[in-house]
């Protein structure tokens, strides 16, 4: 089986579709009527990735001009470090994840990595450097092989399978009738929301990037998955530059630093302990989850 590397800009229209499909799925159609893609500037640079720091300086954006949803957003991820992003649902959370991966262009400041503004970048050299487990993943109409082994271009049966492992897919891929030569996707087995994920999370293992992006999508996982899915994260991201959104608190209690966003602008930040000591808005999440829950 002839695997072909493709880039993900490279059809037009299934780029539209796919761009914000891997992120997820919400205002999808909005987003195939705007055709504003991205191309790499003449003298774009090939990223020199040293230790993988990212850094958003003063981000304003918005999808529509005359509506913003990031306003003035400061952040830096130092190299190794996890940054937890929590807020409301439309606060822009999933957004951020975007304009790293530079689907779109900011309207304002800069996103850069180890110092180079991604504007000056190769798309292909960004998108190498980072790996997104989306909210909601759309898988392509091929084998699940093919859907993980896409981490990485010519990885072997051996890799691909120890990928799978950690991501918690492999025993429900060896249960199935052809295995890993099930087909999935429009065409072929449909995967339950938690499926999928555990797909694109094996996918970005086996792509090993230096900067990992977790969109969860925990209302997607039963408790007892999502919480061997997350040991295995923090296993996975341990050297690595995180930015994770986070539904669920209490994936976000170990992050180097907790950023509450709400309606496009940060109005808290600081480490677990002092985030409830100061008793905001980020208190008041925690106290609502945790009374949901018990
Ligand atoms: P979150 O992930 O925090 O729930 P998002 O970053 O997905 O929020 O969205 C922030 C806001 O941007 C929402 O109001 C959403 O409706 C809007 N939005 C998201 N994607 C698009 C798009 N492709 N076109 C226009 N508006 C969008
Ligand atoms: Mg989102």
């Amino acid at each position: 089986l002839l695997q072909l590397y493709q880039p993900l800009n490279f059809f037009g229209f299934i780029y539209a579709e796919v761009r914000q499909a891997l992120i997820d799925m919400e205002n999808l159609f909005d987003l195939l009527q705007e055709k504003q893609d991205i191309v790499d500037s003449p003298d774009a640079a090939v990223l020199a990735l040293t230790q993988g720091e990212v850094r958003f300086d003063s981000v304003s954006f918005g999808y529509d001009a005359r509506r913003p949803i990031l306003k003035n957003v400061s952040f830096t991820i130092p190299a190794g470090n996890t940054v937890a992003v929590v807020g409301a649902s439309g606060a822009g959370k999933s957004t951020l994840s975007r304009l790293l991966f530079r689907f779109y262009e900011v309207n304002g400041g800069s996103v850069s990595i180890d110092g180079q503004d991604i504007r000056q970048l190769t798309q292909a050299s960004l998108r190498q450097a980072i790996g997104i487990v989306p909210q909601d993943t759309v898988l392509f109409n091929d084998t699940l092989r093919y859907n993980i082994g896409y981490g990485k271009t010519g990885s072997s049966n051996e890799e691909i399978e120890r990928a799978a492992k950690l991501a918690h897919i492999h025993e429900f891929i060896v249960g199935l009738p052809d295995g890993y030569e099930t087909r999935v996707g429009e065409r072929g087995l449909k995967l339950s929301g938690g499926e999928k994920q555990r797909v694109a999370i094996a996918r970005t293992i086996l792509k090993n990037p230096a900067i990992l992006v977790f969109d969860e999508a925990t209302s997607a996982l039963d408790t007892q998955t999502e919480r061997e899915i997350q040991a295995h994260l923090r296993e996975v991201s341990r050297d690595h530059t995180t930015l994770v959104i986070a539904h669920r608190l209490s994936t976000v209690v170990d992050a180097d630093e907790i950023i509450v966003l709400e309606a496009g602008e940060i109005v808290e930040r600081g480490h677990h302990e002092e985030l409830l000591q100061s008793n905001g808005r980020y208190a008041a999440m925690w106290q609502n989850q945790y009374s949901e829950e018990s």
